[in-house]
């Protein structure tokens, strides 16, 4: 039976951050409508190297989410069948761990290796490094098969989803927002949740509050690959690789510029290059697709999660990386929401850092 004095949430855009919002929304009782202008992780989940990079300094304001992050997503694995997470670990070296011991970092399960342990770790690595950070319990996951587990969650929770539906502006009460404007009509809702990845910005310029969240491009490659290249998760200056579940090898790039020799296609060639240089076993890399990803980041590179300041009812989630903190911010998020319980955590993402004058 509905209930009719249940919260009604709007959650914009279906991306990994919308669909884990919508998911912890809908188990706690809201009645979410997500609203998609395109298709459900059409836009850069769909084309995320998707590490859960949990590591991070005593300094970084969002350590308490980066170390949240992996129990979080061990959570949803236990509620949501069709989402798994490959927990392979992720090795990382930077170019002076080739000659000696990398410093010490906090994260409490990330270690490091020694050359032996390194071969142990990749075989098929031609040239490892006197040491490495060695994060054992990270991972990885195919970020569009996530978003569908969560949205399908969210549905079985009764969460209505709307995709090829583009939130056109907002329906307000003086300072409050009560709905959303699309092409199908007015979807009215006691609060807003933008989580529109880089349409964030547009949203919040229509609510006369505009953040400051650029589109940052980065480059992300798939290749039909031999299968068991690589056995973890490879952060190196030469690559940053893994093999998905399906064998393909990921791999993922800087973006440099629009110089012809720095498109995605050019760079796919020369990036194979560089892992054939790397690893035994990869002659054959064939590459299947090269593309720009554009990833929503705040001007200060902090995530920006929680109510807009002046306005009643729009709650904000962009940030970057938001792979790794989609599960965490997703449940923390929707407890403040739905049970008025603000998060410590929380705290340094405010948005209203960017309104005081
Ligand atoms: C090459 C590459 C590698 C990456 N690697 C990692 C990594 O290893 N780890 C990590 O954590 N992150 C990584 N990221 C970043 C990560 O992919 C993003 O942070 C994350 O996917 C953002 O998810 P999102 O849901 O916020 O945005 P999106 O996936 O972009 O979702 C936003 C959705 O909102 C919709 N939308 C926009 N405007 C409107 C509107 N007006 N009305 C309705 N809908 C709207 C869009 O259509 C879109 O579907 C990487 C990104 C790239 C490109």
């Amino acid at each position: 039976m509905e209930n009719d004095l249940a919260k009604r949430v709007v959650v914009i855009g279906a991306g990994i951050v919308g669909a884990s919002l919508a998911y912890h929304l809908a188990v706690k009782g809201a009645k979410v409508t997500v609203v998609e202008a395109e298709g459900i992780a059409s836009g850069v989940t769909g084309t995320s190297f998707a590490w859960i990079n949990a590591s991070h300094h005593e300094s970084d304001p969002i350590a308490p989410l980066r170390g949240a992050a992996i129990e979080a997503y061990r959570r949803l694995e236990t509620q949501l069948p069709g989402l798994k997470v490959r927990w392979t670990g992720a090795l990382s070296y930077s170019a002076s761990s080739r000659k000696s011991l990398p410093g010490s970092d906090k994260q409490a399960s990330k270690k490091v290796v020694s050359r032996s342990r390194i071969i142990d770790l990749e075989p098929k690595l031609k040239n490892p490094p006197q040491s490495a950070s060695y994060a054992a319990d990270e991972g990885a996951l195919d970020a569009a098969e996530a978003t569908y587990a969560l949205i399908a969650g969210a549905q079985a929770n009764g969460a209505r989803v709307l995709t090829q539906t583009r939130v056109l502006g907002f329906e307000n009460l003086g300072a409050t927002v009560t709905g959303v404007n699309t092409a199908i009509g007015i979807i009215e809702a006691d609060i807003v949740v933008l989580a529109a990845g880089t349409g964030t910005a547009k949203l919040t310029e229509m609510l006369e509050a505009p953040l400051p969240i650029e589109a940052s491009p980065a480059i992300f490659i798939r290749y039909k690959s031999p299968l068991n290249l690589v056995q973890t998760l490879i952060s190196s200056p030469e690559m940053e690789v893994r093999q998905g579940s399906d064998g393909a090898l990921l791999a993922a790039e800087d973006y440099l510029d629009d110089a012809l020799e720095n498109q995605p296609a050019a760079m796919a060639l020369r990036t194979a290059k560089a892992i054939q240089n790397e690893l035994h076993g990869g002659a054959y890399l064939d590459p299947e697709l090269a593309c720009v990803g554009f990833r929503p980041m705040p001007a200060d590179g902090i995530p920006v999660i929680g109510y807009l300041p002046k306005i009643g009812g729009v709650y904000v989630c962009a940030m970057h990386p938001g792979v790794t903190l989609a599960a965490i911010v997703g449940r923390l998020a929707s407890e403040e929401i739905m049970d008025g319980e603000p998060s410590s955590a929380l705290d340094p993402c405010r948005p209203k850092r960017f309104f005081q004058t």
